[in-house]
């Protein structure tokens, strides 16, 4: 199923505006769906600017799957404790210990990298895609949408010129040129604080060494401050309040110093000072343009929740295109992205941004994403987005607190773990899930259960079980050893139960195993016709 091509309904490619962190990645996500794109970005090269400096664990997932993460890792610092420091005594509060997440995924840590690496990272991934390119120095001014098509009017080097595309993705950031265009309003605040950020080249291991966490916020009723270890530098980041005057380039050097004490050689490698918003478009899906990241939502950096928020954005899409353009699904399968991220972006990631403001300052109220569980912090801060409302119901969360993995929910983002399939190979979970739906069935496979065939490119089957499959079983090609029953637990559902996992890993259904009860949950996922009505 991963090697020939799959056909798709139209030759137009998708458009990406804007070669951003958002539009690369969803550019290698089409890429991994063998989608033909185009990306537009006006910059004659990709952005140089401090801004993003970490990245979570949930992206470096998504980052995997469409084929970046090791990329990304060979240029970051990895980070397995996020600290937690008050200022005023230098004590640990509650520092986030991030191998409590070594069984929950692959990457039981946040890392480190600005984006003006990242990028150019990203960037050399989609190099030699045979699915598309980028194109700098192109602009889009405007967009037309056509009832099988849109055109967009770009300018370019050789003046303007209009590109054809099946869908608009509109990655072109906070000012979006296509938001605009469409008439789609921003709601929410900006907020009177500034951010200014100080990068200091100092060693600090070995000429003047200081054991500080690579990322560390330490809370501060006066003046909180982000210490970020960067690849090639530290960075230092302080609040600017409404009535305060922006720091100079001196001053900032001079708190820093003040915070790292007497060192020797530091330079200043630059100073960024920026606002902070809480603003979201109103509306996500227009016909066949969607906006994706800071187009559709803009949230203040702490806690990483910009760019992190986007990059679900990303995953969420990536994969409707996908059954959209193949004809698997008809496109209301688009409106669910809206349905499902937006919460996310409005409600989870400001509750959480909100959260974090007041843990920093060190106000009891409006403290709500933070537990007393060193589990649920790690979860929580690092794996976001963990539960979708996939009907609509308004029953999501962003927040995980509790002591221990509970037992999976609809809509739950599905944990990793290893098994090992009947030729002894150990695999990931996650590696399974991507390419199309999967069923996995948690039962006991002596009793030789039906599990359908895998002869459907948008739906595989596996049963998962403690007990190795017979060998004269039909079963045991598409069986998995779970020894000592360890994913199930995890999972902790009912015995026999079908789960059902969607290609972006979030849990569509959770059901008991009975005959056609996975493809018919699959139908229910895509609000689509049965299975019939595909194949004719
Ligand atoms: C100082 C700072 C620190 C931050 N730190 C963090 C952090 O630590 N972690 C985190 O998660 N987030 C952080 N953020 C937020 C993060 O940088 C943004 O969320 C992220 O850049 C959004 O990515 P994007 O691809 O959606 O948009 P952008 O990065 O803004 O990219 C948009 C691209 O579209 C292009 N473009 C715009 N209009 C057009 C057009 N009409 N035609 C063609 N191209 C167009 C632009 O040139 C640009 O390249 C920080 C932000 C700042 C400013």
């Amino acid at each position: 199923m991963t090697g020939g091509a799959i056909p798709m309904i139209t030759d137009l490619p998708v458009a990406i505006v804007g070669a951003g962190p958002v539009g690369l990645t969803t550019a290698l996500a089409l890429s991994y769906y063998k989608i033909p794109f185009i990306i537009f970005e006006t910059n004659v090269g990709l952005s140089t600017e401090t801004k993003a400096g970490t990245t979570l664990t949930r992206t470096l997932e998504i980052w995997n799957r469409f084929g970046a993460a090791s990329t990304i890792l060979k240029r970051a610092m990895r980070v397995d404790e996020i600290g937690d420091i008050e200022r005023a005594s230098n004590k640990v509060r509650n520092s986030i210990k991030l191998h409590l997440l070594k069984d929950e995924t692959r990457f039981p840590f946040v890392i480190n990298l600005p984006q003006y690496d990242m990028e150019p990272a990203l960037s050399d991934c989609l190099t030699g895609s045979q699915y598309g390119d980028i194109q700098y120095q192109h602009h889009v001014t405007s967009l037309k949408e056509l009832t099988d098509r849109v055109e967009l009017e770009v300018e370019t080097p050789d003046g303007k010129k209009t590109f054809a595309a099946s869908y608009a993705l509109a990655c072109d950031g906070g000012r979006s040129t296509i938001r605009d265009r469409l008439g789609v309003s921003v709601e929410g605040r900006s907020l009177p604080e500034r951010f200014s950020l100080v990068d200091l080249k100092v060693d600090l291991d070995v000429e003047n060494p200081r054991d500080y966490p690579y990322l560390a916020y330490f809370s501060d009723a006066k003046e909180w401050m982000i210490l970020v270890r960067q690849p090639e530098c530290w960075r230092f980041l302080y609040p600017v309040f409404e009535e305060q005057r922006e720091y100079t380039v001196a001053k900032l050097r001079e708190k820093a110093m003040h915070f790292i004490g007497d060192v020797k050689n530091v330079e200043v490698l630059g100073t960024n000072l920026f606002k902070i918003h809480h603003r979201v478009a109103s509306k996500w899906r227009h016909g066949r343009v969607l906006l994706l990241g800071d187009a559709a939502h803009l949230i203040t950096p702490m806690w990483a929740l910009g760019l992190n928020t986007g990059i679900l954005d990303a995953n969420s899409v990536a994969w409707r295109m996908a059954w959209v353009l193949r004809g698997w699904a008809d496109d209301t399968l688009l409106d669910a992205y809206e349905r499902e991220q937006k919460p996310v972006a409005e409600r989870g990631s400001g509750e959480m941004a909100e959260a974090a403001r007041a843990y920093m300052a060190r106000r009891a109220a409006g403290v709500t994403a933070m537990s007393d569980h060193a589990w649920g912090n790690a979860y929580t801060r690092t794996l976001l987005g963990v539960r979708l409302a996939l009907d609509g119901s308004g029953d999501w969360s962003m927040a995980k607190p509790y002591a221990e993995p509970p037992a999976i929910m609809l809509g739950d983002r599905a944990p990793d773990g290893l098994l090992h399939d009947s030729e002894g190979c150990q695999i990931r979970l996650h590696d399974l899930f991507g390419r199309s739906f999967v069923a996995l069935y948690f039962t006991d496979v002596r009793r030789r259960p039906e599990i359908p065939e895998n002869d459907l490119p948008w739906l595989r089957h596996y049963a998962v079980s403690r007990w190795d499959a017979p060998r004269n079983s039909e079963i045991r090609g598409r069986s998995l050893l779970d020894p000592g029953n360890l994913v199930t637990e995890r999972y902790g559902c009912a015995p026999n139960s079908m789960v059902l996992v969607r290609p972006d890993d979030h849990i569509a259904a959770i059901n008991p195993i009975m005959a056609g009860a996975a493809e018919a949950a699959y139908h229910a996922a895509l609000s689509i016709p049965r299975r019939e009505a595909i194949l004719a």
